[in-house]
């Protein structure tokens, strides 16, 4: 049997998943993303974990056919990355240097949400489908596009930088990315929280159950909706709006069959693929078919998935 591993890179843990070629997930694991001094030990952190999970299996280094590896930033078709503000990372080639940590071991990166929907679209909510985008709703929003199996990374790494479209070119509060507008600063656990405090603030008169709830986080808001607070209610409305929005245009350039939604938010369910379809028909009159719009399946197995793809 031959073996590779997928590793989807986050700011606070690595997850790690060991698969046989076939595809199948046998164990996964996670540690801590060490940030300090520019993550300089998050690689070889990494190389070791791999090291001892190969030596208590006892696999041999010949039937090891390669490590794939999501990354949360920019990376460029030579796996090169520019910045990762996430991890503290400058310039560098991650992929290349794993590869010398592990003795020449083939390893491939890409940017973790484009590898998400690279999971999902293979083993997840996208089976079965050629052309998919992935939405992952999480702190922040990322994206990833998958055009007739093909994953559009772009010229400069950026393609499919999702969260980054600007659905409010009258915000006047920054991104982290340093425009005003995007759809992360609305569809984000963070942005969702935000919005809904603003329009808290802007109706002090109006009763609202999140009122009572100290530091309420994404769920409260959507469980205060499904329970009919209006205040939570135009919240999630603003949500599905732009992510409409975003989607429709996003249709109008690659038309998928398929809008898989992923990431800590998607757990609000039903909710937010109905109300994102709403505006996503009312914004694509062009389309006689419509995209349709599927929660993903693998949750936080999505990126491990997806690495592991990578190499095989
Ligand atoms: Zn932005």
């Amino acid at each position: 049997m031959k073996y590779c591993f997928g590793i989807d890179i986050g700011g606070t843990s690595v997850k790690m998943g060991l698969f046989d070629t076939e595809g199948n997930l046998l164990e996964k694991w996670e540690i801590p993303t060490r940030k300090e001094n520019d993550g300089e030990a998050i690689l070889p952190d990494i190389a070791a974990s791999v090291k001892d999970k190969i030596a208590e299996r006892k696999i041999a280094a010949d039937d090891i056919c390669g490590v794939g590896m999501g990354i949360p930033g920019p990376v460029t078709p030579d796996g090169d990355v520019s910045i990762c503000v996430n991890l503290g990372w400058k310039e560098r080639n991650p992929g290349r240097e794993l590869s010398e940590l592990l003795g020449g071991v083939p390893v491939r990166a890409g940017n973790d949400a484009t590898v998400a929907a690279l999971g999902e679209f293979w083993r997840g909510g996208a089976q079965g489908c050629k052309s998919v985008v992935l939405l992952t709703l999480g702190t922040g929003v990322g994206g990833g596009v998958i055009l007739n199996g093909k994953v559009i990374d772009g010229a400069h790494g950026a393609g499919g930088e999702l969260g980054h479209i600007v659905v409010n070119p009258d915000e006047t509060l920054r991104c982290n990315c340093g425009n005003y507008g995007c759809l992360e600063q609305y569809a984000s656990a963070t942005g969702v929280v935000r919005v809904a405090g603003r329009i808290l603030a802007s109706k002090p008169e109006q009763a609202s159950t999140l009122r009572s709830i100290e530091n309420y986080s994404a769920k409260d808001v959507f469980d205060a909706a499904k329970a009919g607070d209006a205040i939570a209610l135009e919240a999630v409305e603003i949500l599905c709006k732009y992510l409409g929005f975003a989607t429709a245009n996003c249709a109008m350039t690659v038309d998928p069959e398929v809008f898989v939604i992923g990431g800590g938010v998607s757990r609000a369910g039903a909710i937010l693929t109905d109300g994102i379809g709403k505006y996503f028909e009312k914004y694509t009159p062009l389309l006689k078919t419509k995209a349709q719009f599927a929660l993903a399946t693998l949750g936080n197995d999505a990126g491990i998935y997806g690495a592991a793809r990578l190499v095989i």
